[in-house]
């Protein structure tokens, strides 16, 4: 992507460079905005009547500077009930740079504490979905073509606000697959406003079921129009994987959660839950929390990213820039560092993902950006031989003290081995190992590889490999070290006189004993590796093994569960010969999900993952676009598997 070309007029107005149009009225951009989207929309009236942990959804055509959403959030901070949340999804194809958007509140009148936020949170230039977190608001901000932007997006919306620029300049912008889009996100009491009345939209939204109404313009413009969807409601799932299209509960119903798992997925899960008024419960086997695969003393925030968008690397960018910022946020008494991070080529294959990104312009410079090994001994402070992929805002935390702040609000019962759970007709039942009972109106399993020992879910694909890190004492040139290294292995700047080095591979084990051997291993594999930072033999001071939770296609499984017998078989059956699958959403079991299988980097993908979790259970926009929601479906091996199977008969 590439940032657009923005002047500015005297009073201070952006004009694009390349549509010769105004962003808003000379002067008048909040004026115009009140009149032409707040207004209509009655946005003071509907957030005022917002219920206690209400929720409003606002779907806009055109960020720009971002200045509809910046009123839109003031006003709902000022009218909604203080427990509400707002979400404000926008696309924009032609993103301005961080500067220019700076640039344009500084001269603009925009309201200097919300833009500050704005411009601190602007996402890097990667197509696609970024998630803007605020107190109480969320910015989805796509960036792509309106269309194939809102083709990808999840939710039900309240408010439309159609700002691109006027039709005659841009047809490309009001085609007629965004108002099929708008159609099937629109429910009955939706609304649309927009600063154009040309006949080719009026007719647009008139086919996609709004009823409009011509009124005044705005300064100099004739006419606009504002519309109420009077159309067929409820979204269709758009695509065949199942629990695509998902319940939205109304608020306050089946607000009693059980978190099975306290590591890093079933904290962050209890955050967003907790921050949206649920009445969460985690429940951990062990006597303390982050006991599992999250219990070391430091952990790298990292994901290994390729040079073109497939699916795993539109995630896992996404999910890195979320915990990124997530890290940047941590309080002091939660050991952490954004101190850059490097992933230094090692072998040849690694040797060409690095020539690959460098070659292509997917990955942009500010998250991640290759540098030779000179460059990278300069900001490590410690020599190295091999190139790398620098990622400037990447770094380490204490995962087991990130675990605790997280879950500092609420409830945890420790020394909880949860056996199994039993659907009743109101919700769920939860048995421990003394056969005592708890009763909730949902179960999220985020028990990492122990989450087959429940029969719902025994059929998932999940991969114990065990491995071990290693703490040697600190020495003046291991603390030279500034920035997190990952190979095959990594190595952390040292903390409290400790070199935290890691991770041995022990596939398809849970065993977490430790071993000297595995010891030797890890300090041999620093030698090879980052031999500047080992001055003669070191002194082991401690040993932890742990075990990850993998998946065979390397992306942890996040969403509602399907029954799996019956999930098949829909797949299967012969009638689906005659009719395509993707228009049949799957069953799911009411109020069971699962946020598992985030393999060694699960402090990077959780946070995004719990995201998504929260907004599914809570029928907020999915923070992900739809093609990464079904890639990340827990239910999807059932479903791949299936298809082969009926492949195979075909055969
Ligand atoms: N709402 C904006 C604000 O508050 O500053 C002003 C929007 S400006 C009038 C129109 C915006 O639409 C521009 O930022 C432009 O780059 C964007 N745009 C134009 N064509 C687009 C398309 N096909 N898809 C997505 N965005 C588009």
């Amino acid at each position: 992507m590439k940032n657009t070309d923005i002047y500015f007029m005297a009073d201070g107005t952006p004009k694009s460079a390349a549509f010769d149009d105004y962003y808003f009225s000379n002067g008048l951009g909040v004026e115009e905005s009140n009149y032409v989207f707040i207004s209509p929309n009655k946005l003071v009236d509907r957030f005022r009547n917002l219920p206690e942990l209400g929720h409003f959804t606002i779907a806009e055509t055109g960020f720009g500077t971002g200045l509809n959403f910046l009123l839109a959030w003031q006003c709902f901070l000022e009218h909604a009930p203080k427990t509400a949340r707002l979400s404000f999804i926008s696309c924009e194809k032609y993103p301005l740079s961080r500067s220019d958007l700076q640039l344009a509140h500084q001269k603009g009148p925009h309201n200097e504490s919300l833009s500050k936020l704005l411009q601190e949170q602007y996402p890097p230039l990667v197509k696609g979905f970024h998630l803007l977190e605020f107190d109480r608001v969320n910015l989805t901000l796509i960036l792509d073509d309106a269309s194939s932007a809102y083709q990808q997006v999840s939710a039900t919306v309240d408010a439309w606000f159609l700002d691109g620029f006027t039709p005659s300049k841009n047809p490309d912008m009001w085609q007629p697959e965004l108002f099929k889009q708008m159609s099937r996100l629109s429910q009955s009491d939706t609304t649309v406003s927009t600063f154009t009345s040309a006949r080719v939209v009026r007719d647009a939204l008139q086919g996609a079921g709004f009823s409009i109404s011509k009124q005044p313009g705005f300064g100099l413009k004739r006419e606009m129009v504002k519309g109420l969807f009077i159309g067929v409601c409820g979204p269709n799932p758009i695509t065949g994987w199942p629990s695509s299209e998902l319940p939205s509960p109304k608020p306050n119903q089946l607000k009693r959660i059980a978190i099975i798992g306290a590591g890093i997925a079933g904290a962050t899960t209890a955050f967003e839950l907790n921050k949206r008024g649920y009445q969460v419960t985690v429940f951990e086997q062990a006597d303390h929390l982050a006991s599992g695969g999250s219990g070391n003393e430091q952990g790298a925030v990292y994901a290994k990213l390729s040079a073109s968008a497939n699916h795993n690397t539109q995630f896992y960018i996404q999910a890195l820039v979320t915990a990124q910022k997530s890290l940047a946020r941590l309080p002091k008494s939660v050991p952490h560092q954004s101190c850059g991070l490097v992933q230094l080529v090692h072998d040849k294959r690694e040797l060409k993902r690095l020539n690959d990104i460098a070659d292509s312009d997917y990955i942009p410079d500010e998250l991640a950006k290759v540098k030779n090994s000179r460059e990278l001994s300069l900001l490590l402070g410690t020599d190295l031989d091999n190139p790398g992929l620098w990622f400037p805002e990447g770094g380490w935390v204490s995962p087991k003290d990130w675990v605790k702040y997280l879950l500092t609000e609420i409830p945890c019962k420790l020394n909880q081995r949860i056996v199994s759970i039993k659907q009743t007709s109101t919700g769920w039942t939860l048995f421990n190992a003394n056969d005592e009972q708890f009763e909730f109106d949902q179960v999220v399993l985020c028990s990492a590889y122990n989450t087959i020992n429940f029969t719902q879910t025994e059929h998932l694909p999940l991969n114990a490999i065990a491995g071990q890190v290693t703490q040697i004492a600190a020495t003046p040139t291991s603390q030279a070290l500034k920035a997190v290294i990952c190979t095959d292995r990594y190595v952390m700047p040292t903390f409290d006189n400790r070199l935290t080095i890691g991770s041995t591979f022990r596939l398809k084990s849970t065993e977490t004993q430790t071993f000297e051997s595995e010891n030797d291993d890890n300090i041999e594999g620093l030698r090879l590796r980052v031999p500047s930072l080992l001055t003669g033999q070191p002194k082991v001071l401690r040993a932890r093994a742990g075990v990850r939770c993998t998946t065979p296609d390397y992306l942890p499984l996040v969403g509602a569960m399907s029954p799996a017998a019956q999930l098949a078989d829909q797949f299967t059956l012969p009638l689906q010969r005659n009719r395509a699958h993707k228009e049949r959403p799957a069953a799911h079991i009411k109020g069971l999900w699962v946020n598992v299988g985030h393999g060694s980097k699960g402090l990077c993908s959780s946070h995004l993952s719990a995201k998504l979790l929260a907004a599914m259970i809570n029928g907020e926009p999915f923070p992900v676009s739809q093609t990464i929601a079904d890639h990340l479906n827990p239910n999807r091996f059932v479903v791949r598997n299936a298809m082969r199977a009926k492949r195979k008969k075909a055969l």
